[in-house]
């Protein structure tokens, strides 16, 4: 007995030292370097963003709506404010609508770096108009913000790398590395046309990138509980997309004969099937990434925790899985949007369709997708096709050691002193994904600060950013291209 507990106690006394020395070598992975004060940028940024807003750049589902006018005045307009990007940089409109900017450098052993964002916008939802402070295309400057669609998602981001660039011109400043910008015009409905094409152009041209960098995301407060200083997360990774078709097709007739199961009554068990199996919980890699960035800023008892996944994965998962972004981040999601069935009440239809997205985790992919949803639904009755619009596989993630990621940590952390930086997940898709052949290092991360009740706006009504953190991102880009040389 006396020999038992002896055993027991010293178990013990091991697990503790264990946990206890993991959770003193959980070091904090931000470096330190000195704030570097914002570089002084006047109040016609401001004006100049609000114009840019008043192009109405839409993209439409069906491309055959473009207002072309719109882009063009855009072009007109960025040649207008910056008359020193025009004349230093060249500039290769890629399918008509698409602008390649390009500031040569000096060394060209260098790998150039590319700065991305997208000049169209979504388009606004009329039934949201009376929720909106301000109309959606008047640019309006109020009360420390600028209003409208695209002042988040992105003409900020295009205006604010050319504000950027313009103020290094201006003071004379000479890149050794290459600096491209590069502006697609169909983001929202998937970059086909436009960052497709501009990667296709650069590849031809046997172009190899140092780094690219494209929205996602932002330095956002009150996104970690426990974390009481914003995060600046830096997604390194992507997920994947596909939508596969179910159909069921049945004979038909009236309804005052049924068989047991109609056409509509198959496919609701079927997707009611797929949402109770999910796919398996992916902790390791990203999430696993940002767990090691944010848990050494926590209190000890969390840091424990954290320090700890070997032991408290379980515990953690539970936590996670609670909240539906959270859980995203860690399973391939399954999501039906649409169901299409029956015309008339007292007709048995004779087809029932449905379109299930996904979204792919790394690790996952669309086969997999499709293996999984054959062997869950085990059904010849239902017929499984991927929808018109092709799939994309899950992006590589790219590395928090590289040179890069340190460098964009260390440019964060000198203009905003008051953050943590952590990499991500990103859960929707951006244009990036079409630069995959064209570097190793892809980050996705907009230099704006927004609190989680701005997330909405994004896509969503009364959308704004503040001019202090407009202003502040201007600073980001001049830093990084001057870290960069
Ligand atoms: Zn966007």
């Amino acid at each position: 007995m006396k020999r038992i507990l002896l055993i027991i106690f010293s178990s013990v006394l091991l697990l503790a030292a264990v946990l206890i020395f993991r959770t003193l070598s959980f070091h904090s992975k931000q470096i330190s370097v000195e704030a570097v004060p914002l570089y002084k940028t006047d109040d016609a940024t401001i004006q100049r963003l609000s114009e840019a807003i008043q192009f109405k750049t839409i993209s439409y589902q069906d491309s055959g709506k473009m207002d072309t006018s719109q882009f063009n005045g855009l072009h007109r307009f960025l040649q207008n404010s910056f008359p020193l990007v025009d004349s230093f940089l060249t500039l290769e409109k890629i399918n008509t609508y698409s602008l390649l900017y390009k500031w040569q450098g000096s060394n060209v052993s260098l790998k150039p770096i590319l700065l991305m964002a997208h000049q169209d916008v979504v388009p606004v939802d009329p039934l949201t108009l009376p929720g909106w402070a301000h109309p959606p295309f008047d640019g309006v400057v109020k009360d420390g913000f600028v209003f409208g669609r695209g002042a988040l998602d992105i003409k900020s981001g295009i205006m604010s790398e050319m504000e950027a660039v313009e103020y290094l011109v201006r003071e004379n400043f000479k890149p050794e590395r290459t600096v491209y910008l590069a502006y697609g015009h169909d983001e929202e409905i998937g970059g086909k046309e436009g960052a497709f094409k501009i990667a296709k152009h650069l590849q031809e041209q046997h172009v190899e990138l140092e780094f690219v960098i494209d929205e996602g995301g932002s330095i956002i407060s009150g996104i970690v509980p426990g974390i009481a200083k914003p995060v600046a997360i830096i997604g390194i990774a992507e997920k994947g997309y596909v939508s596969l078709e179910l159909t069921v097709e049945e004979e038909g007739g009236h309804s005052s004969m049924p068989p047991k199961q109609t056409a509509i009554g198959i496919l609701s068990a079927a997707i009611s099937k797929l949402e109770t199996h999910s796919f398996p919980t992916k902790m390791e890699g990203v999430g696993s990434a940002m767990l090691d960035y944010v848990g050494p800023e926590m209190d000890f008892g969390m840091r424990l925790v954290f320090a700890n996944r070997w032991l408290f994965g379980p515990v953690i998962e539970s936590q996670l899985d609670k909240k539906n972004s959270t859980r995203a981040s860690m399973h391939t999601t399954i999501a039906a949007t649409i169901f299409k069935s029956g015309e008339k009440e007292n007709v048995l239809p004779i087809k029932a369709s449905a379109v299930i997205n996904f979204r792919i985790m790394s690790g996952d992919s669309i086969q997999g997708v499709i293996d999984f949803v054959k062997t869950v639904l085990n059904d010849e009755r239902i017929k499984i096709g991927m929808t018109s619009q092709f799939g994309d596989e899950p992006s590589f993630v790219s590395d928090t050691e590289s040179e890069s990621f340190k460098l964009l940590q260390k440019t964060t952390q000198q203009i905003f002193p008051d953050v943590l930086v952590a990499p991500y997940l990103v859960l929707g898709a951006t244009d990036s994904k079409h630069y995959k052949n064209l570097t190793k290092n892809i980050f996705r991360f907009e230099p704006t600060r927004l609190v989680d009740a701005d997330l909405k706006r994004i896509h969503g009504t009364d959308e704004r950013i503040s001019i202090e953190s407009y202003k502040e991102s201007i600073s980001f880009y001049i830093q990084l291209i001057k870290n960069s040389n």
